[in-house]
């Protein structure tokens, strides 16, 4: 019977670990948090249950199927609290226990097959003022609403580009908090011109057709206004946020003087889209694609042998795309084929998801001209500080255009998030000013260490590594 470990309970790694297991394989499957679901199903703990978690999200009940299957499968295990803090040379490092407790145990496996499905960051684009309490990420206020019901304000202004941005606004109305309006930066033409093309491939996914229906309906009913070509461009607040300036964008994103509008708020939800989660995959020797996105096969399999990869590591496409990726990668990766009739539904259905997928992609793509509503005290890399200004001095001061010497002279991405936040801006507004628009080839997605450690349990680890038969603990 062959090994699959899988890191990443969300919809991909949940369906792999199903498929996995439906072929033969033993499986372990690994996430930090404390509970399955990922992202998109992320809900109240198991000792606060609600009764109505079926509102907040869509295919609660698919994803309760996929729970209870997984609980009563003898051979899968699931560990929650699992931190992956390295992949090396094969062997996955976990420390098992809750972030901040000083007992962690420390486990290292090396099974036949390894499957990465570690799910995506949100991308939030800096603003002037986005430094103030009361500014949230969009992920972040949807994980508060989804996660612990809580309203991240009264007067809420939701912001930036993506559909997500609909699922965000109906979390925060489902709060009791009300949401001033939806600001997405694409302008409506390119809406127009992208959702709408080729309607029939549209009709092929009837369950993001519905998805969409009820947020518009959530919209309509809160008399919610949807505002496409505008986004925050400055938030104002001397303690915390009290207004945001709204402006309309040309086509490239450069708000258009004249059209700032000033809004009252006390809260901000900031989303521009989503970042894949890297590191692991970096770690293992994955190679990326030109986007930035890890390289799979038709079969899921990454440039590594026996290391597959499934859902928003592979490509930003939403639940469905991840739940079909999940289960071929785990199918194949206990040992099964692309072709077998286990997986004829899933292929068809990634291939039709793919293509949703681009269709986002192009109508919801960052404009080149966003950093115009940058000032020079716009703070970039809210850890450590560092604004607009601070990056153009570290480039002037060093003659070398190597990412990693600017980071240093600068610290932008060297604080507790490691650039998760801030990466691929500091890299966007670096290489603008590098004179060849090059950073040495480098990128902000590599950390070696991909979760915090300490030095005792590094030590522990090794101990480990050094004597006890470590294939197969669950
Ligand atoms: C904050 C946030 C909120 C989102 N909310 C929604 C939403 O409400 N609606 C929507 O349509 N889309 C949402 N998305 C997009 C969403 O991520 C996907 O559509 C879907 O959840 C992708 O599934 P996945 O399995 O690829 O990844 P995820 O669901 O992100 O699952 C990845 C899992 O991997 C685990 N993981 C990652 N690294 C490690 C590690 N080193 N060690 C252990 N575990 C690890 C994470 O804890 C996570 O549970 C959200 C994204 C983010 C970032």
């Amino acid at each position: 019977m062959s090994e699959v470990v899988i890191i990443g309970a969300g919809p991909a790694g949940l369906a792999a670990a199903l498929s996995a297991s439906a072929f033969g394989a033993r499986v372990v499957v690994l996430d930090a948090a404390d509970d399955v679901g990922g992202q998109y199903w992320r809900h109240l703990p198991p000792e606060r249950p609600s009764n109505h978690e079926s509102l907040l999200h869509h295919g609660w009940a698919t994803f309760q199927r996929m729970r209870e299957a997984l609980a009563a499968d003898p051979n899968c295990t699931v560990v929650s609290s699992a931190h992956v803090w390295a992949i090396d040379r094969g062997a996955v490092h976990v420390l098992v226990g809750e972030a901040d407790g000083s007992d962690r145990e420390s486990r290292v496996y090396r099974p036949d097959a390894l499957v990465l499905a570690t799910g995506a960051f949100d991308r939030t684009l800096p603003v002037p003022g986005w430094d103030l309490p009361g500014v949230f990420t969009a992920g972040g206020a949807q994980a508060l609403a989804k996660g612990e019901r809580v309203a991240v304000g009264e007067r809420v202004v939701v912001a930036g580009a993506g559909p997500f941005l609909l699922a965000v606004a109906a979390s925060v109305v489902a709060t009791g908090a009300s949401v001033v309006g939806v600001y997405e930066a694409s302008r409506a033409t390119r809406l127009v011109r992208h959702w709408a093309a080729r309607p029939w491939e549209l009709a092929a996914t009837p369950a993001k057709a519905r998805e969409l229906v009820g947020y518009a309906a959530v919209l309509v009913r809160h008399r919610i206004a949807y505002v496409a070509g505008h986004a925050v461009t400055a938030i104002e607040g001397r303690d915390r946020v009290e207004s945001v300036t709204v402006s309309a964008l040309d086509g490239s994103w450069r708000p258009i003087k004249g059209s700032e509008r000033q809004l009252e708020a006390d809260a901000v939800c900031l989303g521009h889209g989503f970042t894949p989660r890297l590191e692991l995959a970096i770690a293992a020797g994955c190679r990326l694609s030109d986007r930035r996105f890890v390289e799979v096969d038709a079969e899921q399999r990454t440039s590594v042998a026996s290391v597959f990869a499934a859902g928003e590591i592979t490509g930003i496409g939403g639940v469905d795309l991840a739940l079909a990726e999940g289960a071929i990668a785990g199918h194949v990766a206990a040992g099964g084929g692309i072709v077998d009739p286990a997986l004829r539904v899933e292929v068809a259905r990634r291939r039709v998801l793919r293509r949703f997928a681009r269709r986002l992609a192009r109508a919801h793509v960052i404009g080149e001209n966003w950093a115009t509503w940058l000032s020079d005290e716009t703070i970039v890399c809210r850890c450590e500080d560092v604004s607009v200004a601070d990056l153009a001095a570290a480039r002037s001061a060093t003659r070398s255009s190597g990412l990693r010497s600017l980071k240093l002279v600068s610290r932008a991405g060297l604080g507790p998030c490691q650039g998760r936040v801030c990466g691929r801006t500091v890299e966007a507004l670096l290489s603008a000013r590098a004179p060849e628009g090059r950073l040495g080839g480098a990128s902000t997605d590599r950390r070696p260490i991909a979760m915090p450690i300490r030095l005792g349990e590094l030590a522990r680890d090794h101990e480990i590594e050094a004597g006890i038969p470590v294939k197969g603990q669950g």
